[in-house]
């Protein structure tokens, strides 16, 4: 039941890679219906849900521009291999019986919605998950900073950082097993200690508008569900 959770509605923010499993590119099917079994047990318990998928597992734009290619070109590129990836993801939700709606920030009408934020709104009320595809829709940004700018919009009451480490960490917890890990962090200190959370334009706009973030490891399963109930799963990042 929604009662049961702390949070009743959020924004899931998954990287490109969260799609991609072991290969570490394109879009693992298994990995996608692995993500929305997780995610049908929210939504079926009443927890209005927003996602915003990056597109990393396809192409990054700054990866394109340090090969020599136009940045905003390159960047376009990359906010179209999120539509791709928000697709897969639809229909992986669609399997599991949960309701969707992709919302592209780049007019696709044959594939998707456009981004229309009140309409967003009444998905999350009539218990439809809203994908939210194609970043800002501007070059020079990251899905980050999507997923920053729409948690505000959409008024949730956390945003929820999906990745494969559980939490923040003051150090790469892969590189050095002494580094520490923070229950809880203010985004000040993550700027100040300069962690590699989300790029400062994301934390900025979390920071600015009281927007907590939990960061938390996808990998563990059941772990959005403990999550949203407030139990310690990884970092709490406030203002
Ligand atoms: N992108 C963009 N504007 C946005 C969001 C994304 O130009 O508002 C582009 C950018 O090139 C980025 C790519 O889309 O590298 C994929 O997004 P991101 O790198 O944030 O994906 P993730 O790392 O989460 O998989």
């Amino acid at each position: 039941m929604a009662g049961d959770y702390k949070y009743k509605r959020v924004l899931l923010k998954l990287s490109g890679e969260a799609l991609a499993g072991d290969v570490g590119y394109g879009i693992d099917p298994k990995v996608v219906d692995d993500l929305a079994d997780q995610i049908g047990e929210i939504v079926h318990d009443g927890v209005q849900l927003a996602v915003v998928i990056g597109g990393g597992n396809i192409f990054r734009g700054m990866a394109g521009s340090a090969e020599g290619m136009d940045r905003s070109q390159a960047d376009y590129i990359g906010m179209l291999a999120t539509v791709m990836n928000a697709l897969a993801l639809q229909d992986a939700f669609e399997r599991h019986g949960i309701f969707s709606r992709v919302q592209s920030a780049i007019n696709m009408q044959e594939v998707s919605e456009p981004y229309i934020r009140r309409r967003a709104l009444r998905h999350l009320e009539k218990g439809r998950v809203v994908i939210l595809a194609a970043g800002t829709g501007n070059p020079y940004f990251t899905t980050d900073t999507t997923a920053a700018l729409r948690a505000c919009e959409l008024d949730v009451d956390c945003l929820m950082k999906a990745t494969k480490v559980d939490g923040v960490y003051d150090s790469d917890p892969v590189k050095n097993p002494d580094a520490k890990r923070f229950d809880r962090i203010t985004y000040m200190d993550v700027l100040a200690k300069g962690l590699n959370v989300m790029d400062a334009t994301a934390t900025s706009l979390c920071m600015d508008n009281d927007m907590p973030m939990i960061v938390f490891d996808l990998t563990e399963k059941g772990n959005i569900a403990r999550a949203l109930r407030g139990e310690p799963v990884g970092t709490v990042v406030e203002s």
